[in-house]
């Protein structure tokens, strides 16, 4: 009989029995069995796994369990240094959501136009920010180190005063999220995606220059809202595209 330490991180901890949640536990086994096939035998589904490692290398799941193997198990990284491993995926595959503080209206702004979910209402409160953080599995950006004390939250990440520029990419690399942009697919007022519409739709609300001028424009249903380049964008621009380009 052959055997192997496993440990599972973060929310993949909800799938095992209590008494093996976040701590490291002896696994028995016979003949080869991979990676995978022994992870799902312990309950947990394969799909909500980002990265493995064994022996601190990282592994796919085909890999063959040896004896005395010491497994970790990552879901979607939101808050781990994930530097030289590489993920099973390369698009993480839950969207990375967020929650802004108050004094954060900046980055909402252009983290939405680089298309993030960023819930934002200057008059939430703290203990309400950690709430609905923890309801929809946003991750907190914040300036307070108050807040990041609340013994509650899991996953946030403390913004530095920066440029909204710095701050932005600072997010971007430590999350390794660069993949999931997508330039002005999102509402800037009130955060639902919006949709790209023909200037005929919407002839009547277009002023009449702008109309000669733009042949693209995007709707928001949820707050009736039309965008097209040259309002809101033209002073985004150059920003996104610093960001795209880094
Ligand atoms: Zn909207």
């Amino acid at each position: 009989m052959s055997k192997a330490i496993f440990r599972f991180y973060e929310e993949l901890n909800d799938f095992l029995p209590k008494h093996r949640r976040k701590t490291d536990f002896q696994v028995n086994f016979k003949g080869r069995r991979s990676i995978k096939d022994m992870i799902e035998a312990l309950g947990v589904p394969h799909p909500e796994i980002d990265l493995i490692l064994v022996n601190g290398k990282s592994v796919d799941f085909a890999c063959i369990l040896q004896d005395g193997d010491r497994v970790s198990v990552y879901p979607v990284f939101e808050s781990l240094n994930i530097e030289n491993v590489s993920r099973l995926r390369k698009i993480p595959l839950r969207r990375t959501k967020f929650i802004a503080d108050i004094n954060l209206a900046d980055i909402v702004k252009y983290m939405r136009a680089l298309g993030f979910d960023v819930c934002f209402a200057s008059s939430l409160s703290a203990r309400k920010i950690v709430e609905v953080s923890k309801r929809e599995n946003r991750i907190i950006l914040t300036k307070s180190r108050k807040l990041l004390k609340f013994k509650e939250v899991t996953h946030a990440i403390f913004i530095r005063p920066e440029t909204t520029e710095q701050q932005i990419k600072r997010i971007i690399d430590f999350l390794d999220i660069k993949d999931n942009i997508k330039p002005f697919s999102r509402c800037l007022r009130c955060n639902s995606l919006v949709k790209s519409v023909s200037k005929e739709t919407m002839a009547d609300r277009i002023p009449l220059k702008t109309k000669e001028f733009c042949d693209q424009y995007t709707y928001c249903k949820s707050c009736d809202k039309i965008y097209w380049n040259g309002t809101h964008f033209i002073n985004m621009n150059k920003t996104i595209a610093d960001i795209l380009l880094d």
